[in-house]
């Protein structure tokens, strides 16, 4: 258990640093019994507490609220079972994503729900915030991929959702507590299908002179039935900052914009839609189509890519990763909009997309210490959300509400849709321990009579 002022500071919040909170001290289980006791304890007290993976969230969802306990899961980080028969693997909630897929690879397997942070994040996380990652728009977000979860409940029970076959009956309350943001209980063991390594992968890299033509090239690819594995976009000022970064991939420097489509499969298969991508690029105006010739060439494309928003932490103490979803079809439209946002604002802002699922990150480099330019910030954010809204999108793609957007969840949702959220909500959690204020907006009456939920509500983005 950790007290000190520093522990209390270095765990103030999650990747999104517009937001902070003070935990009264950190706690390190190592067992399920040792989780179920920490939570035991806080219910006996009526103290607050949250669960807290890798901390690499961009909602705050582990942003603590003053005075709670974070339940820290990274010390229960192991693999208990691999079953490579029925292609399952069992495993604490603290596994760093990466090391699941670097243990069966040599059985032919991975795990294929693949965040760009996957080398730090963790399977608890991932389950909270049924994380996505650029191959989600052919393999599926986090939550198809989890058979079976353990789970400490808010009172200090345990119990299992799911099964780890796969064959559930009744209510699907594993569908519902995959992507409830750590506001059901804690995660201490999944157990997580496992799917066949492709036999052929083949990477292409197509370069546009303008953000339009290569949104339409995806349009076009998806319309032609092509299901790529991943469809990546960059626009040209990420390309500019990973270019002059350690994660240089080679991307040209006068392209408007990159886009990194990944086909798998069977040979034949993939051959056949590589001939029709290059096809489709070029009719769309691509610059270039270039292939990877081997697996070096192919992880140098996404070396790019996945270091992009590392290559952002050189522009600015800061990096406010924004996430939302529109219609694929809406794309340039809504980029376009951002950034003339962006210039009104004067904030600097560079986009990434994974655009076959419609998802774009607009990221917005600052330094908090300036408040004039942390306030524009947060009023782009709010700006982007309302795009998004106007033009058919959602509020998030793959990160989350948090307390970044929760208090915008009105936009999307009326009383009448919320209900249903808060009575699950308070099924697991009558007495709203466990990681409060996260995700679903309190009812003014509600609020108003609870003092605690007027003080978790009063923890603004
Ligand atoms: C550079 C970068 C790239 C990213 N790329 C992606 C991406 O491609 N796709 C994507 O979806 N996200 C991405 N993210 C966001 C983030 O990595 C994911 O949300 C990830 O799943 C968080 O995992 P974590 O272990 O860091 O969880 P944390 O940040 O520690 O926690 C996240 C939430 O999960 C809850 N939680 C943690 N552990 C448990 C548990 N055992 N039981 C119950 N609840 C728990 C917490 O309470 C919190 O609400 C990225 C982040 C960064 C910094």
């Amino acid at each position: 258990m950790l007290d000190t002022p520093s522990a209390r500071f270095a765990y103030q919040a999650d990747g999104l640093t517009l937001v902070t909170g003070s935990p009264l001290a950190v706690a390190f289980p190592t067992t399920t019994d040792g989780v179920a006791g920490l939570v035991r304890a806080c219910c006996a007290i009526g103290l607050p507490f949250l669960a807290r993976g890798a901390g690499t969230g961009l909602s705050g969802g582990a942003t603590p609220i003053d005075g709670c306990l974070v339940i820290e899961c990274s010390r229960m980080n192991r693999i208990l079972e691999i079953d490579p028969v029925n292609r399952t693997a069992t495993v604490q909630p603290g596994l760093v994503n990466a090391q699941l897929s670097r243990q069966v690879v040599a059985l032919g397997l991975h795990y294929a729900p693949d965040p760009s942070s996957q080398s730090a994040c963790t399977i608890g996380g991932n389950i909270a915030e049924n994380s996505g990652g650029p191959h989600t728009l052919k393999y599926g977000t986090t939550s198809p991929h989890v058979l079976s979860i353990e789970v400490v409940l808010p009172d200090g029970s345990i119990c299992t959702l799911g099964r780890r076959d796969g064959h559930s009956v009744g209510y699907d309350l594993r569908g519902a507590f995959v992507g409830s943001e750590g506001t059901l209980g804690i995660a201490t063991a999944a157990t997580l299908r496992l799917v066949p390594l492709p036999e052929t992968v083949c990477t292409l890299l197509a370069p546009f002179g303008d953000l339009v033509s290569a949104c339409e090239a995806v349009s076009a690819i998806i319309a032609a039935g092509i299901v790529p594995a991943a469809l990546e976009l960059l626009d040209d000022r990420t390309i500019d900052a990973v270019e002059a970064s350690v994660y240089a991939a080679g991307y040209p420097r006068n392209a408007r914009a990159v886009l990194l489509v990944e086909l798998d499969g069977l040979p034949v298969g993939v051959a056949h839609e590589r001939a029709r991508v290059e096809a489709l690029c070029s009719a769309r105006g691509a610059l270039d189509v270039r292939v990877a010739r081997d697996e070096a060439e192919r992880l140098a494309f996404w070396r790019g890519r996945k270091g992009a928003f590392g290559a952002m932490g050189r522009l600015a103490p800061d990096l406010y990763v924004h996430d939302a979803v529109v219609p694929r079809t809406r794309l340039p439209d809504v980029v376009a909009r951002i950034n003339a946002a962006a210039e009104r604002h004067g904030v600097r802002l560079a986009n990434i997309l994974h655009a076959g699922d419609g998802n774009l990150h607009p990221n917005i480099s600052f330094d908090r210490r300036d408040a004039g330019e942390l306030e524009r910030v947060r009023q782009i954010g709010a700006e982007i959300l309302e795009i998004c809204i106007a033009a058919g999108g959602v509020l998030s793609g793959e990160h989350g509400i948090g307390l970044e957007k929760r208090d915008y969840m009105g936009l999307l949702f009326s009383e009448a849709d919320l209900a249903p959220m808060r009575w699950l909500h308070d099924a697991f959690d009558p007495d709203d321990l466990c990681n409060p204020g996260k995700m679903i907006p309190q009812p003014r009456a509600c609020t108003e009579s609870n003092p605690r939920h007027r003080e978790y509500a009063a923890v603004e983005f």
